[in-house]
């Protein structure tokens, strides 16, 4: 019996040297610049002073003002609106709010800006802090070496415009993505009044999103025609004629819209 034991307890030592070994290497770089880190100390959901050393700071190319997978697109306003709106928002995973412990904030937003890119585009450029944790740690790894690597935001908004009747999406008979005299409609949001929450997600219903470290390049094209062809199938129908209009929840994950009954019926529930 004795020499079985020992035969057992022999492995288990080599095992937690090894995973001491993992814990103590290399952690991802916090990437804080000072200019940041005063940023993220007065923001007021920073109960005590942290250090550059306690933080990762990552950026997010969060959203543009381009179409969507789905043939939604966001007024070019509402970008600058959604720089502005996010500071202090959230960062979460997938959009889940709901599911315990795991759905509450891996990070939070503490600036953002707008960048115009050369294919013309505008963007909601967008920095989060993320206090060093177990998990943070292994998030800040994936998303460095590209496992974690597309962005989604979920908003509030006013109005949804149809780009070829110009009137209220939910009313009239167009379906975003068709071709209508050789124009595609679009289904254009319009009055962004708030920002809930930023997600790190599988796939964004945007094209291009990513998470990026300060100091990585940045993209100045992106393919937009890539992935995830069945994004671009056309959903819409005449779903909305004489059904009660859909909440003004805005979550441009398809990850989401699959996740939240009301918009799911709505969309997906009546081709
Ligand atoms: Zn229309």
């Amino acid at each position: 019996m004795k020499p079985a034991k020992l035969s057992l307890a022999l492995p288990r030592k080599i095992e937690l040297a090894q995973m001491e070994g993992t814990t103590d290497g290399p952690r991802p770089p916090s990437n804080c610049a000072s200019e940041q880190l005063a940023k993220i100390n007065a923001m007021p959901q920073v109960k005590r002073p942290l250090t550059a050393e306690q933080v990762y700071v990552r950026g997010s190319w969060a959203i543009n003002d381009q179409p969507w997978h789905n043939g939604y697109r966001i007024e070019t306003p509402g970008i600058q609106k959604i720089a502005e709106l996010a500071i202090g928002a959230p960062v979460q995973a997938n959009h889940d709010t709901y599911s315990g412990i795991d759905a509450l904030p891996a990070g939070r937003i503490f600036d953002g800006s707008l960048a115009r890119r050369v294919d013309g585009s505008t963007w909601a450029l967008l920095w989060a802090w993320f206090v060093e944790t177990d998990l943070t740690t292994e998030l800040v790894q994936r998303m460095d070496g590209g496992a974690i690597s597309e962005a989604s935001i979920q908003i509030l908004f006013e109005e949804l415009e149809c780009s070829i009747c110009e009137t209220d999406m939910y009313d009239c008979a167009h379906v975003p993505l068709q071709m209508y005299d050789g124009k595609p409609c679009e289904a254009i949001v319009r009055g962004v009044t708030d920002f809930l929450e930023l997600s790190m997600v599988w796939a964004g219903m945007a094209k291009g999103t990513e998470w990026i470290l300060a100091a990585s390049r940045a993209r100045e094209a992106v393919p937009a025609e890539r992935m995830l062809a069945e994004r671009s199938q056309p959903y819409w129908g005449k779903l909305f004629a004489g059904q009660p209009r859909p909440r003004v929840t805005l979550d441009e994950s398809l990850f989401a819209v699959q996740q939240t009954g009301a918009v799911e019926l709505d969309l997906f529930g009546s081709q």
